[in-house]
């Protein structure tokens, strides 16, 4: 099933008739724009350094990737706004007021800005819980970060992406029901998990990415994990790349990492992260772009202040930059590369069935207690 097969005919751009420029594979580069480390501290206020730093190297490869492909090179960056970062920086806007001159820059430039949220929630001891099993409350992250989206870039919110590797229908119906058109949450292949992969105390589990399809496509009401044959959503999820690792590679990985960290369970499968080490990125990359029915591209970065991860985000943008193909490709953004496609996001015309959207009860801010 393609990505265009999955586009109901009324949405389909004019016909591409093959033309070259509309038959170049997007590549998607996601920007998690977030606060350096994840159990923070409420005392005082802390740049995102982590951001700066991997927007400075990204700007930096701009040019080169505009001059490798002769199209000029977008991004799509996903800021949280959400209330842990209300708590820690005084105020939901403080990432656009502190970086206006960045978010400005970044706009002329093309890029898109998104929204990304994670549901880090306070404890009654001071501490972070994220607690994705109160709906309400996740919905609230939701809604309260969009608000703040709103009123500081004073532009409609076109790209979401949830933290943790989580989402579920009910997230799902409020990012729609917000006007958003793209979600860039799934990973394909994911089981779900907990622990120590997840990086930090959590209510519950990741969610169940395993079956969920690599190409874009819009939801089945019931179960997003499912492509709705009739399209009904006005919501387009378009996965991250993906790649399951043969099993003999899988388990040369799954050793080394439990020299580290003897308790992690990981997955045979791999999310194209330019953090990734260089020779897995390279790997996985190729894997991604050997697959006969790849429609897209799309890598990921979370902004954070690790040296070494730098240093490998670098040395993978070089990897990419000097990727043979990449004449063939166009660095764009999420809506940009969707619509390369054929594919739209945003409010349909036509009512979806029945009411679907949950109106949550009042924000619940008060502490979470077992
Ligand atoms: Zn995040």
């Amino acid at each position: 099933m393609s990505a265009v097969q999955q586009a109901p005919a009324g949405e389909r751009d004019a016909p591409t008739g093959g033309h070259p420029e509309r038959s170049r594979l997007p590549v998607l580069v996601c920007v998690d724009v977030e606060p350096d480390g994840r159990l923070l501290d409420r005392s005082r206020v802390q740049p995102w350094v982590g951001f700066e730093q991997v927007a400075d190297l990204l700007e930096a490869a701009r040019s080169g990737f505009a001059e490798r492909t002769g199209q000029s090179a977008t991004y799509t960056w996903f800021v949280r706004m959400d209330p842990q970062v209300a708590e820690t920086q005084g105020s939901p806007t403080w990432p656009a007021t502190a970086y206006a001159g960045r978010f400005a820059r970044l706009r002329r430039a093309g890029d898109e800005l998104g929204l990304h949220t994670h549901a880090y929630r306070s404890t009654a001891d001071g501490g972070w819980i994220v607690d994705e099993v109160d709906q309400a409350w996740v919905e609230h992250t939701v809604r309260s970060a969009h608000a703040a989206f709103r009123e500081s870039f004073q532009s409609t919110c076109r790209c979401f992406r949830f933290g943790d590797r989580w989402i579920n229908d009910a997230t799902l119906d409020v990012v729609e029901d917000l006007g958003i058109g793209y979600d860039v949450t799934l990973e394909p292949g994911r089981h779900p998990v907990v622990g120590p992969i997840r990086l930090a105390p959590t209510r519950g589990p990741s969610a169940d990415f395993s079956s969920v399809p690599g190409l874009p496509y819009r939801r089945d009401p019931s179960d997003f994990r499912r492509p709705d044959p009739d399209g009904r959503s006005g919501l387009l999820l378009v996965p991250l790349s993906t790649h399951r690792y043969a099993p003999l590679v899988a388990a040369a990985l799954t050793a080394c990492r439990r020299i580290r960290h003897p308790t992690l369970r990981p997955e045979p499968v791999e999310t194209l992260n330019l953090a990734l080490r260089p020779a897995l990125f390279r790997h996985v990359l190729a894997r991604v772009l050997a697959r006969p029915d790849v429609a897209h591209v799309a890598l990921l970065v979370r902004s954070e202040p690790l040296a070494q991860r730098l240093g490998w985000i670098e040395h993978n943008l070089r990897i990419l930059l000097e990727y043979p193909g990449l004449d063939r490709m166009v660095v764009t953004t999420v809506p940009e590369g969707m619509a390369r496609l054929g594919l739209a996001g945003g409010r349909r015309s036509a009512p979806l069935d029945g009411p679907r959207v949950s109106r949550p009860a009042p924000p619940r801010n008060r502490p979470w207690s077992p």
